[in-house]
């Protein structure tokens, strides 16, 4: 049994950190860099991120890697380096993570289609394999294949992690809402992409980012409908809205809190945060979290 089951069968909820992009914004990121060279170039602002949510309780760390397969490395020159950068990342969050919490390697879409001759399976294969070879070298427990949509590059990802040695894979999607129905960017919906998780031996089946935390039940409820695999949501903190030049994000740590007994009640089992999501938030997700623990 991988180590997430394991911590899974123990705790039965886990709690995942929150977002990574903008609180490396916040340390002095900016636009057109590579985010993932940080990971050479300023370790320790890349700790200081990962710290940040173990001290807020999380249960579970991402490494700075989410744009770190050599298809997405490509375009800031830094192919070559791929291994490299993503051994790197999550050695940095297990540095940070202790032997406690658990680390998952993050893996985003490459944003390239096999369909409109962007790219080849071989090329996005041989991409998610390197990287996945480096989160494993630096100490990675499993892998989440995160904010995906089309479900040819997920099985693609599936199958190079499963290569480098990872057991558990968590695969989660990213939805566009409109009206009250869910799809993906490529019109797939969430009990379709239950049976296709389920077919493909993930793990966990996922949401995150695209909505905020209000709008995440209605998924969670259609994925338990369709399968028995545990459901992670990491949700955005609600649509951002533009004031005065800045992008505000509007679910606080204190509506998220009020948020949580809805989406463990509907029967979500590893939760937490993505874009706008603070320690704040993960900190208030653990509460509420620990306070249902009680009566369990
Ligand atoms: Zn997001």
């Amino acid at each position: 049994m991988g180590k997430l089951k394991e911590k899974l069968a123990e705790k039965k909820i886990l709690v995942s950190d929150g977002a990574w992009g903008t609180e490396l914004q916040k340390l002095g990121f900016t636009a057109g860099e590579s985010p993932e060279l940080w990971n050479l170039e300023k370790p320790e602002l890349v700790e200081n991120v990962a710290t940040g949510y173990v001290k807020a309780g999380a249960d579970i760390i991402e490494t700075n890697s989410f744009g770190g397969s050599s298809v997405k490395l490509a375009h800031y020159g830094l192919k070559e380096k791929t291994f490299e950068i993503n051994k790197a990342a999550a050695e940095i969050s297990r540095r940070a993570a202790g032997s406690e919490v658990l680390v998952m390697g993050s893996v985003g879409p490459t944003g390239k289609f096999i369909m409109m001759g962007d790219v080849t399976a071989d090329e996005l294969y041989d991409g998610f394999l390197e990287q996945a070879q480096g989160l494993k070298a630096g100490g990675a427990d499993f892998i989440i294949i995160e904010t995906f949509y089309d479900i040819t590059e997920a099985e693609i990802a599936i199958k190079a992690s499963k290569e480098a040695g990872f057991d558990d894979i968590i695969c989660s999607f990213t939805y566009d809402k409109a009206g009250d129905i869910f799809n993906t960017m490529m019109g797939i919906n969430p009990p379709e992409i239950a049976s296709f998780v389920e077919s493909t031996g993930g793990t966990v089946l996922g949401t995150n980012c695209g909505n905020g935390f209000a709008d995440m039940k209605s998924i969670v409820e259609q994925y338990k409908a369709n399968t028995n695999l545990p459901v992670l949501v990491q949700a955005n903190a609600g649509i951002p809205l533009l004031q005065n030049d800045e992008l505000v994000y509007p679910e606080t740590p204190e509506i998220v809190e009020s948020l949580v007994p809805d989406l463990l009640s509907a029967g979500v089992s590893i939760i937490g945060g993505c874009c706008g999501t603070t320690p704040e938030h993960t900190k208030r997700i653990k509460g509420a979290v620990n306070k249902l623990r009680r009566f369990v």
